[in-house]
């Protein structure tokens, strides 16, 4: 189904721990480090007059219903009629939440983002007949048509992927029944969502000056990072004893959403699960394969880093809650903004100066909103807008991650830039796939600039350990979430039960061997899989490690072979959504069916690793 929302990818980062009583209010932030919403619409009337029109609209689509077989022309007005909603219902959406985001408490935009979202239902029921009618044209006709009507030719991609996927799609009241049930089949989720994160209560714990610090999921991300060993044991053992105390229920929850994911696989006739989740995208099954199965040949410099870990840390036994701890100690990476985009200026100048001259204008020209401001969103996000230019959502609090998010936010702006620019709006959205690449490229480009210029050996181990996390954290870990899957679905699929034992022991198994018999597999980490909201989306994991890899491999061409590299990653970034996303990268330079990209992402990994081994022993 084609959807009118190109958020493109939203990525909240923090949860508010951080947040201080001097966070100011939006109004005392300087205008320059505020984007700039009103490109969109000049005012609330602008939207609220967009809103009507968009309204009026949508019976204009409707006369087309039960007409689109009679004729090219019909056919061909009615994408167009389809287009203009979904290019207005970007700006409307994305004018009404970005503005929520600026102050979540702001009432006015809540309003208006509640309004949209049901515009939008409404806009999505009236052109659901478009589809079901397409797929019922005869391919003969609809070839006729398409080159009776040079105007549909932008949207031969899109039949072609159409037709493709016909054979999944089942009559009409089938359908019907198939699209009633989702409500139901939503419900593992659902309830999984309930009780891990409204229900679920995290006791408090004491640090080793004796401070009480109440414990959340999300708090857990920082101190789970602490360098103090004693409350992240407290807290690992908090969190997942925790956990523990549901097992049966999140064992019951994540079988109830496998059930359902097998269940729609089988109905629509795919061979397995994993076929159904990965052909949308047309990806071969293989390319998961290879993925694990070229980690897994790869884990020796993982047990090398925590081997490395152990010795740096001066511990007897690592155990799991230090695998986080920070390998160097704390160094002052204090970086203004005016200087992270200074920095990110210089790393991305191997881009080539129209991707530079482009970031400029980013910069410059409202963009993006820089600081925090009291009940502004957290974290950080690009959203693209059709037609208008894209808007970058930070926290900026001059930390070494605040320019790194910038660069990788700024990749995936640029991305939807180019995309936006090239193509119709029929092929302008780039999926998930590559979505990553964009941006991991970025925040590869701007590690390696900060390791060629930085000559104080504490900062340098500091760069190393930041690149070193971000692979064990993107690439292995990723990779084992992936493998964890794809095990339990082979095994539910041949009629085994997912019970938490099973669930328990799998994990337990998986972690034996990605981390090695260097560390200490704590019991606790057995029950880590029912606090994992990404195994409820069906094999969506493994696009962090083909998207990492793809960018490092890329990232590598463009440093060594300079101009045909960056022409060719342009490329890329201009192709949006016009192909498959195997081959829109295979033409950047990247094949993501070999095992060559994650071989050469794991092998920088083990070069890295070795310079700080080398760093760390003169230390
Ligand atoms: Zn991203």
């Amino acid at each position: 189904m084609k959807k009118f929302i190109d958020a493109s990818e939203r990525y909240f980062a923090n949860d508010g721990f951080t947040l201080s009583s001097q966070v100011p209010d939006r109004n005392e932030i300087p205008a320059k480090y505020q984007w700039h919403l009103n490109d969109i619409y000049a005012s609330d009337e602008a939207w609220q007059a967009d809103f009507d029109r968009l309204k009026s609209l949508l019976p204009g689509v409707v006369q087309y219903q039960g007409k689109l077989a009679s004729g090219a022309q019909n056919l061909l007005k009615c994408l167009k009629a389809r287009d203009e909603i979904g290019i207005i219902s970007g700006k409307l959406f994305g004018f009404a939440r970005m503005h929520k985001d600026e102050n979540t408490a702001n009432t006015k935009f809540q309003s208006m983002t509640g309004k949209t979202e049901a515009l939008l239902a409404e806009a999505g029921a009236v052109t659901a007949f478009i589809e079901p009618e397409i797929l019922a044209i005869p391919e003969a006709v609809l070839n006729q048509f398409r080159q009776q009507e040079a105007g549909l030719k932008e949207y031969g991609f899109y039949f072609d992927d159409l037709a493709r996927q016909k054979k999944h799609v089942l009559s009409q009241p089938e359908e019907e029944i198939l699209s009633r049930s989702a409500e139901v089949t939503q419900a593992p989720e659902n309830i999984f969502n309930m009780l891990a994160h409204a229900d679920l209560k995290f006791p408090s714990v004491t640090d080793a000056n004796g401070k009480e610090v109440h414990l959340s999921e999300g708090r857990y991300r920082t101190l789970i990072m602490s360098p103090d060993r004693i409350l992240r044991q407290k807290s690992f053992t908090a969190l997942y004893n925790t956990y523990n105390q549901y097992r049966n229920t999140f064992a019951a929850t994540l079988g109830g959403s496998i059930k359902k994911n097998i269940f729609y696989a089988k109905v629509r006739k795919y061979k397995s699960t994993l076929e159904s989740a990965l052909e949308g995208d047309n990806v071969p099954i293989a390319v998961y394969e290879n993925l694990i199965s070229t980690v897994h040949d790869n884990l020796a410099p993982l047990h090398r880093y925590v081997a490395l870990k152990k010795k740096a840390l001066k511990l007897d036994t690592i155990h799991m809650y230090d695998m986080y701890a920070p390998l160097v100690a704390k160094v002052d990476f204090t970086t203004p903004y005016e200087e992270g985009l200074g920095l990110v200026r210089q790393a991305l100048a191997p881009l080539g100066p129209e991707y530079t001259a482009i970031l400029e204008k980013g910069f410059s020209s409202g963009w993006i909103d820089v600081y925090e401001n009291k009940g502004k969103q957290t974290g950080a996000y690009s959203w693209g807008v059709y037609g208008v230019h894209p808007f970058v959502l930070l926290n900026y609090s001059n930390r070494y991650d605040d320019v790194s998010t910038l660069a990788h936010e700024m990749g995936h702006a640029i991305h939807s830039y180019y995309s936006y620019a090239t193509q119709p709006y029929a092929t302008a959205s780039y999926t998930t796939f590559c979505a990553e690449v964009a941006s991991t490229t970025n925040e590869i480009l701007l590690l390696e600039y900060m390791l060629k210029i930085t000559k104080d050996k504490q900062r340098k181990m500091y760069l190393l350990n930041q690149y070193l996390e971000a692979v064990r954290g993107t690439v292995y870990r990723q990779t084992m979430f992936a493998e964890f899957e794809k095990l339990l679905y082979d095994k539910s699929e041949n009629g085994e039960t997912i019970t938490a034992d099973m669930l328990d022991a799998l994990w337990h198994e998986l972690n034996v061997r990605y981390y090695g018999a260097n560390i200490e597999i704590d019991k606790e980490i057995d029950v880590e899989w029912a606090r994992i909201p990404h195994f409820y989306w069906d094999f969506y994991v493994y696009q962090y490690v083909t998207g990492y890899s793809a960018a490092t491999s890329l990232a590598g061409q463009i440093l060594q072979e300079g101009q045909p590299a960056q022409k060719r990653y342009i490329g890329f970034l201009q192709s949006g959504g016009s192909d498959y996303s195997l081959s829109i990268l295979k033409k950047a330079g990247v094949n993501m069916a070999s095992p060559e990209p994650v071989e050469i992402t794991l092998q920088k990994f083990a070069g890295m690793l070795g310079e700080l081994e080398k760093l760390l022993a003169d230390y």
